[in-house]
């Protein structure tokens, strides 16, 4: 059946200055929102895009939009109790990673990572505007006919994880 919802994921129509305090995303369904009490803007950079083969499973692309945030600072509205919850234990550090994800629409939600539990790593692909991202991670994994990056002209590539090696080309 056709649906009849309306165009609404253009970033433009939502200015940047309405989210000085804090931005709220969903799922798909809309079963689940985020609340980040935080200013993403407050520097011209946040975030990091990651092309390990765990994040391109959840977000099913050739890379994903990552963000880490203090849990502190993140709020999560699940009345319908949708979200889900995989213990992934195959990481690079062999701690688990919980990918937590919308069980009724399947829209991934964010990483919660028992190496920093202060911290989730939040999916950005559900907010209505996005910061551009700081760097990228797993550079080194890559597709190949990935020789640009989004990032511009001068982007902080690292060969594997994020704040170790930097990537030196191929
Ligand atoms: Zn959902
Ligand atoms: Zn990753």
């Amino acid at each position: 059946m056709a649906s009849t919802s309306s165009f609404t994921g253009d970033p433009k129509q939502y200015p940047i200055e309405q989210f000085k305090e804090e931005i709220t995303g969903s799922c798909n369904c809309g079963a689940i929102t985020v609340i980040v009490k935080d200013n993403l803007w407050a520097n011209p950079e946040k975030g990091h895009l990651c092309h390990c083969q765990n994040c391109r499973k959840t977000s099913g692309s050739f890379v994903t939009s990552n963000m880490a945030m203090e849990k502190a600072k993140v709020e999560i509205r699940d009345e319908q109790g949708k979200l889900k919850r995989y213990p992934d234990y195959n990481t690079g550090s062999g701690k688990k990673v919980e990918r937590c994800f919308c069980g009724e629409c399947g829209s991934a939600i964010m990483s919660d990572p028992e190496l920093f539990p202060d911290l989730v790593m939040l999916k950005t692909g559900m907010f209505p505007r996005i910061p551009k991202p700081e760097c990228e991670s797993f550079v080194g994994h890559r597709q190949s006919w990935e020789e640009q990056s989004v990032l511009g002209s001068a982007p902080v590539l690292f060969d594997t994880v994020r704040g170790q090696a930097k990537f030196e080309g191929k």
